[in-house]
């Protein structure tokens, strides 16, 4: 079927892009192609466009910056949802209120502009809000689940506004893994003195100046409960430990540089990493990075 053809002529308010490349737009860079890549413009083309892949059956997925998955090699024959035109930011009743598809970095810094604190943990943290919500991400200093109040969100077939206890944060964890949009959030905006804030950000940034270059897709695993997986992977002697175009980065061993690797070879070698780390540690690691597309 060409999706592209029917989503134009059944929809509007849409921005579609054929032959969506999934290399081009994470940072891991690797993997093939989708049919179509389809951008709402507007709440009404999002809710449209949700439904009618629902109620078509049509094989959908969500990307934000692309920052925390391995897309799969070959075509995924289906749509790829993306909201970069989600990109409202404002102050509302004492709140931030923020589209799915604002960057970390606009978020951060409507934060810090304006003397609101709590989100100098999110720094230099490659990711949308959409994203951001999805995966829980932060440092061990704050999460989203520690600002987010509100989430906009297309769940069970219809939009819906949850509050942030019933949006299912762990680590690294939210309800959304399981399925749904999130269109966006409403952040609590507590002030406190502009010296501290930039204070914490600089702290902040600084320390992502340690973080392995290259392409890659943050950590690849979740710490599991009192532990770290990088810690656990650099005992195992994996540091370095390179497998084709690909290796364990010898700086910080949770994560995996792409020097032109496939997804298949990537996702070999985070599969080798967790399973030597089960044989010789006894424990199990958890993916933190989300694949795509590939059980289809
Ligand atoms: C160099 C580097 C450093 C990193 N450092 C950190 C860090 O310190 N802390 C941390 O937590 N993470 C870190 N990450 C991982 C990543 O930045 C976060 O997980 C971030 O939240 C991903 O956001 P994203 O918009 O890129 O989401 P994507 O990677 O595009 O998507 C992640 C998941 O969310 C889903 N998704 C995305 N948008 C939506 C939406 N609107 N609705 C429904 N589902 C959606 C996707 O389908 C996918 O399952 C790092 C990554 C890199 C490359």
């Amino acid at each position: 079927m060409n999706f592209h053809r029917l989503l134009s002529s059944r929809l509007r308010g849409l921005e579609l892009i054929e032959h969506f490349s999934f290399k081009r737009h994470t940072s891991i860079g690797c993997g093939g192609t989708a049919s179509v890549c389809a951008c709402p413009l507007n709440l009404g083309s999002a809710v449209a466009l949700l439904k009618f892949l629902e109620e078509e059956s049509i094989p959908h997925l969500f990307l934000g910056a692309g920052a925390n998955v391995l897309p799969a090699d070959g075509e995924y024959k289906g749509v790829v949802v993306r909201f970069p035109y989600f990109s409202d930011l404002f102050f509302s009743d004492g709140t931030i209120v923020a589209g799915a598809g604002v960057t970390g970095g606009a978020l951060c810094r409507f934060a810090r502009t304006r003397g609101i604190g709590g989100f100098e943990p999110f720094t230099g943290i490659p990711m949308t809000v959409g994203g951001g919500i999805v995966m829980n991400a932060g440092v061990k200093e704050g999460h989203f689940s520690d600002v987010t109040q509100k989430v906009a969100a297309f769940l069970d077939g219809k939009f819906e506004i949850l509050s942030a206890d019933e949006c299912g944060f762990s680590e690294k964890r939210s309800l959304f893994q399981n399925g749904g949009a999130v269109l966006g959030a409403v952040f609590s905006a507590k002030e406190r003195p502009r010296e501290e804030i930039e204070k914490k950000t600089k702290d902040f940034r600084m320390r992502r100046e340690h973080l392995p270059k290259g392409r890659s897709m943050g950590c690849c695993f979740v710490n599991p409960a009192g532990d770290s997986a990088g810690k656990l992977i650099d005992e195992c002697g994996l540091k370095g430990y390179s497998s084709g175009k690909c290796y364990v980065s010898p700086l910080h061993g949770n994560f995996i540089i792409n020097e032109g690797a496939t997804a298949r070879d990537i996702a070999s070698l985070l599969e080798f990493v967790a399973r030597t780390v089960k044989a010789r540690k006894g424990v199990t690691l958890r993916e933190e990075i989300r694949r795509l597309a590939f059980d289809t």
